[in-house]
C-alpha cells in the first residue's frame, strides 16, 4: 500500500476527535510531501536538527510536533515554528521553551510526558511531578508556554493486557489533572503497533510512524 492509501485508511479507521501525528522521522521530504499531497498536515519528527530541514523546504502551512526528548540547548532552533512539544519533562525545559518563544513573539503549546511503561530507558515524570509543575508560581508564571495535555509511551511488549493497563493509568492521571487545570485538552498516546488500545483507553491523539512510512532502518 501506498503512503496516501496507509493514510485513507487511518483517516476512515480513527475517530473523528483522534488527531492524526504521522511520525516522518528518518524518512525523505519526498515521502512527507506524499503524505501532504494526499491532506497529512500534521507530521511529527524526533530530531531538531531534521524537523527544522523538512520545515525550511517543505509547505509552510505544516503543523511540526517535536514527539522526542529535547535539550534545552536546542529549543531554540525550533521556537521559531513548532507547533506542539510533547516530550516535554521538567520545570527548566518549560522555562528554556518559554524564553525561547518569547524571542520569537509567540506562544508554544507542549504536552508533559508521563513515564508509565516498565523499561528504564523511557522517559517522563510521574502524576505527582506532573502536578508540582502545573501548581508551581513559576509555571504560572510563564507567558509564553502553555501546557495542553499529557503524553505517554507504553511497555513495547506483545502483552495487550498490560499495554491497556499503562494507557488506562495515563488516562486516569489526564481526567483527574483535567479537573484542576482544564486547559489539558490532548491526550497524546498510541503508536502503530498500540493505537487501537490506546483510543479504547481513550486516547485523542495518536503518533504513527512505519504503519504509514514503512519501516524504518534505524530509530
Ligand atoms: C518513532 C515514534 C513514534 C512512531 O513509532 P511507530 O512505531 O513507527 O509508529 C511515536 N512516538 C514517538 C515518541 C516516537 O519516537
Amino acid at each position: 500500500m501506498s503512503i496516501a492509501d496507509n493514510l485513507k485508511k487511518y483517516k476512515a479507521e480513527l475517530p473523528e476527535n483522534v488527531q492524526l501525528v504521522a511520525i516522518s522521522k528518518t524518512k525523505p521530504k519526498e515521502d512527507l510531501l506524499e503524505a501532504y499531497n494526499a491532506g497529512q498536515r500534521i507530521f511529527g519528527e524526533n530530531k531538531i536538527q531534521e524537523m527544522t530541514d523538512k520545515w525550511e523546504t517543505l509547505p509552510k502551512d505544516i503543523n511540526w510536533h517535536m514527539v522526542g526528548h529535547v535539550q534545552r540547548n536546542k529549543v531554540k532552533y525550533m521556537a521559531p515554528y513548532v507547533g506542539l512539544i510533547h516530550a516535554v519533562d521538567s520545570l527548566k525545559l518549560l522555562k528554556e521553551i518559554n524564553k525561547e518563544a518569547q524571542k520569537n513573539e509567540r506562544s508554544i503549546k507542549c504536552l508533559l510526558q508521563i513515564k508509565i511503561a516498565e523499561e528504564e530507558s523511557k522517559f517522563g515524570i510521574s502524576a505527582e511531578e506532573a502536578k508540582e509543575i502545573l501548581s508551581s508560581d513559576t509555571y504560572k508564571n510563564f507567558e509564553n508556554v502553555e501546557v495542553v495535555g499529557l503524553m505517554g509511551m507504553a511497555t513495547f511488549t506483545e502483552d495487550d493486557t498490560q499495554v491497556k493497563k499503562e494507557f488506562s493509568y495515563l488516562k486516569s492521571i489526564f481526567d483527574t489533572l483535567k479537573e484542576t487545570y482544564p486547559k489539558l485538552k490532548t491526550l497524546s498516546m498510541g503508536m502503530s503497533g498500540d493505537y487501537k488500545i490506546a483510543v479504547a483507553c481513550g486516547s485523542n491523539m495518536v503518533r504513527i510512524g512505519s504503519a504509514i512510512f514503512g519501516e524504518r532502518n534505524y530509530n
